[in-house]
Order: structure tokens, then C-alpha cells, then sequence
């Protein structure tokens, strides 16, 4: 599943090939994705201008003069660049095609993702309750504890509520409580107030350095197959279980959180 690294890696991709273009028509050819396609979405956006491609937590916001174009990958979609876009295969559903030539392609074989526009995204139904960025200055180790008093829930869980903070998965937040030395079945409520401020910078390095990586995949935007690689080089704890901690060489435990794979040390987190 996409995850916020992949995204932005998705955005650096793109940017260079969609922002300064204007959009001659949309091809729909499968309107059924999580969200139906509106009907309206193509004609609305018929020579509409993209000025800007930013993103929110996983979804990509296309900023255009007839509105914004909210994209979210859901578990299986991509987005490439096609300079001379070939006959479409079965999944390619959507197809923007620019005044300029070449067209931005829509693919995904589970129908999880979506592809709507809206002229208010602040207060866009899936994005006004999302929680701030994780690489934003508002998240930050006061606001951590502060979302954290008196809650029962593990942290783990706590950390992967779009609500308290976006785009912190499963394999992220394993990750982060690794390096923070933070078991993730911990009530949230019971975390000192001095472990927040190495949580955040766990959280934030931890996707970072997946961003990073994701940044050798850039070519994979263009003609290529719009997936990002997926970040496995640099993870420590994820996936790691009854192999040695790579800090104490205890060996990794392997529990189930919210129906989530948890990976942690029994001996560096606590
Ligand atoms: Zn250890």
C-alpha cells in the first residue's frame, strides 16, 4: 500500500511533467474506484491549468484554475507520465491528457484510490479532520504528549491515527518506536514527557529516509511504471522477527495490534 514516502515520492515525480501544463481532456475509462468518478470531472476539468501539485497526508492535491484534483492511490494505484501514452492496459482508468502532448495515467487494479475535484479542499470532507503533517513544524513534541494525556490506547495505534498525525503507517510506526526505544503496545497516556521529543525525531527520520531512497525510483514516473520502490533497505525492526536486534541482538518478537504486524525488541523498547 502506498504510504506517505511513496506519495511524496510520487509527487517529486510528477512535478516537473504536470505543473505549467494545461489539460486538453479526461478519458475515463473506469469510473468505479472507491469513490465513483463524477460524471461532471471531465468536462469541469477540460483546459483547466495546473499550477501547483502539493500533498496532504497520502492524497495528492492538483491545484488547477477549475479547482483542485484530490488524488489518493488507495492500496494499489499509481500515477506516471507518459510522454506518448500507448493503448491503454486493463487497469489504467483514467487518463489526463495535456494541450502540450502527453498524458498522466491513472492505474490501479483494486479500485481503492480516487480521483475527485473539489473548489473548498480545506474543508473537503476527507481532508479537514486529517491531523498535521509529521514533517510540519506543527508536530512536535508538546503537541505528541498533548494528544497522548490520559489515553489508554497503545501507542502504536495511537501513532497511526490520521487524526493525532498523518501519513505514519504500519511499517513507519514500527520503525519509529524502534529507533525511540518506545514499546509499541505502551499506553499512550503512560509515555514520560522527555521520550516525546525522540519519538518525533524517530517519526520524522524514519520518513525521511524513506523519502530519500524513494528518490533513486524517480524515473519510474516517467514511462515507467509509476510505483515507487518500497523502502525495505533501511528498515531495522520491520519484518525482522526472530532475527538478532540489530542494537542488542536480542531476538525481534512479532505481535498483532488492530489487526497490524508489530515488530519490537523486548529488550531496547520499553
Ligand atoms: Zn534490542
Amino acid at each position: 500500500m502506498p504510504e506517505l514516502p511513496e506519495v511524496e515520492t510520487t509527487r517529486r515525480g510528477l512535478l516537473p511533467y504536470v505543473v505549467g501544463r494545461s489539460i486538453a481532456r479526461v478519458e475515463v475509462r473506469e469510473p468505479r474506484l472507491r469513490w465513483p468518478v463524477a460524471k461532471k470531472l471531465p468536462h469541469a476539468l477540460a483546459t483547466a491549468r495546473i499550477g501547483s501539485l502539493e500533498r496532504r497526508g497520502k492524497y495528492l492535491l492538483f491545484g488547477t484554475d477549475a479547482g483542485t484534483l484530490l488524488v489518493h492511490l488507495g492500496m494499489s494505484g499509481s500515477l506516471r507520465y507518459l510522454p506518448s501514452p500507448a493503448a491503454p492496459s486493463v487497469h489504467d482508468h483514467i487518463d489526463v491528457h495535456f494541450a502540450e502532448g502527453g498524458a498522466l495515467r491513472f492505474n490501479d487494479p483494486r479500485r481503492f484510490g480516487s480521483f475527485m475535484l473539489t473548489t473548498t479542499p480545506e474543508t473537503h470532507p476527507l481532508l479537514k479532520e486529517l491531523g498535521p503533517e509529521p514533517l510540519g513544524a506543527d508536530f512536535d513534541a508538546d503537541y505528541l504528549a498533548a494528544t497522548c494525556r490520559k489515553r489508554s490506547v497503545a501507542i502504536k495505534q495511537h501513532l497511526m491515527n490520521a487524526k493525532v498525525v498523518v501519513g505514519i503507517g504500519n511499517i513507519y510506526a514500527n520503525e519509529a518506536l524502534f529507533r525511540a526505544g518506545i514499546h509499541p503496545a505502551r499506553a499512550a497516556g503512560r509515555i514520560a514527557r522527555a521520550r516525546f521529543e525522540p519519538l518525533v525525531v524517530a517519526a520524522r527520520d524514519v520518513l525521511k529516509d524513506a523519502i530519500e531512497e524513494g528518490g533513486t525510483t524517480l524515473r519510474n514516473f516517467v514511462g515507467g511504471d509509476g510505483k515507487p520502490g518500497y523502502f525495505r533497505t533501511s528498515l531495522r525492526v520491520y519484518e525482522r522477527d526472530g532475527l538478532p536486534c540489530i542494537a542488542c541482538g536480542a531476538a525481534i518478537e512479532r505481535r498483532v495490534q488492530g489487526q497490524r504486524a508489530t515488530y519490537y525488541c523486548p529488550r531496547c523498547q520499553r
